[in-house]
């Protein structure tokens, strides 16, 4: 759909890595870049993505960049969840927050406007979900029901949540085989990580390694029915004797699923709905002059789609520019003189205010 609004005080840039289903060299060459090529940059690292956030434009090999309003919309999907296997699920918001707990004051401003947004439409939906449920995702890509044994590798948050849900989805057995003993939970047993090859066979294995783990090799492991490799870098190495499902197998599920993708769709229209109010009151707390800007931009966009919808064979990106030149030049000289006077400023931003 096309944004109608969005243009913040701040410009917000992103460059976007996915690292889904990567082997362990790649995401630390990606992390690096990232950290690397944006100093100052807020990186939000996930299960899914490595992305940097800054306040200056960037033309880095990154696959995907967003500008401004887009980036700001991005940044809110992604805390939202709704670019995550696990539709909605909860720990990205978690993990965005933290990317920016210690950026400069001026980004930090902005991701805020993602984040309540973010959390606004959770507050409104019932995703009822966290990262655990990557494990029902993963069944469900290979076609399996859950029963048997389920052997869970790694004990930090995400083996943990995996366990949990194990347990409640109808696994009558599950293990936890992770390095050290996690904190307890209800009905999970555990070994050590070096203690998994001797096990029992297994219905379904879950690697939910971290990056300090290294690829599982096939002779560490019992026999399973299925490999679920839900770890970022992958978790098991070429060769497995078992059928392995990824993380991308089942972001390719889902997107060949169109009832989940219409529901995508809906969520990220009523985001978009979220992030440009909350965008705009931002602005009109802010200076009168910004304000402004964001009116006209608003009314700018709103012209700017109905010309393209009446002309279709006109090119976009040249009536885009058209329109951007002339709004440019008719606000330059006011807007300087409304600087030096805000309360008249404030009068003039009203007038262009919907009614
Ligand atoms: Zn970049």
């Amino acid at each position: 759909m096309t944004r109608t609004t969005a243009t913040t005080a701040t410009t917000l840039h992103a460059c976007c890595w996915s690292t889904v289903s990567c082997a362990a060299g790649e995401v630390a060459r990606v992390q690096d870049l990232a950290a690397r090529l944006h100093p100052g940059a807020a990186v939000v690292v996930s299960c899914q993505r490595v992305e940097a956030y800054s306040a200056s434009p960037c033309d880095c090999e990154a696959p995907a960049h967003f500008a401004d309003g887009q980036a700001l919309q991005h940044l809110a999907e992604v805390a939202a969840g709704l670019h995550s296997v696990v539709l909605g699920e909860e720990q990205i918001l978690g993990q965005v927050r933290r990317a920016f707990d210690t950026s400069l004051p001026a980004l930090r401003r902005v991701a805020d406007i993602a984040l309540a947004s973010a959390r606004e439409l959770r507050r409104e939906t019932d995703f009822n979900s966290h990262a655990g449920a990557l494990i029902d995702r993963a069944l469900k890509t290979a076609g399996m029901t859950p029963g048997g044994t389920l052997l869970v590798l790694g004990g930090g948050q995400l083996g943990r949540l995996v366990a949990r849900r194990g347990r409640e989805t109808g696994f009558a057995d599950v293990i936890i085989a992770s390095r050290t003993r996690p904190p307890e939970i209800e009905g999970v047993r555990y070994v050590p990580l070096s203690g998994a090859s001797a096990l029992e066979p297994v219905a379904v294995i879950a690697g939910c390694l971290g990056s300090a783990a290294g690829e599982v090799l096939p002779a560490s492991l019992p026999a399973a029915a299925l490999l679920a490799d839900l770890g970022t870098p992958r978790n098991f190495a070429e060769g497995q004797d078992a059928p392995v499902v990824t993380l991308a197998d089942m972001l390719a599920d889902e997107h060949a699923r169109p009832h989940a993708m219409k529901r995508r769709g809906e969520l990220r229209a009523r985001l978009t709905e979220i992030v440009d109010a909350r965008a705009a009151a931002a602005l009109r707390s802010g200076s009168p002059i910004a304000g402004l800007r964001f009116e006209v931009e608003r009314i700018r966009q709103r012209e700017l789609a109905r010309m393209m919808k009446l002309h279709p064979d006109l090119p976009a990106d040249a009536l885009d520019a058209f329109a951007r030149a002339l709004v440019n030049q008719l606000f330059h000289g006011p807007s300087a003189r409304l600087k030096s006077d805000p309360a008249l400023g404030e009068k003039v931003a009203e007038l262009f205010a919907p009614a």
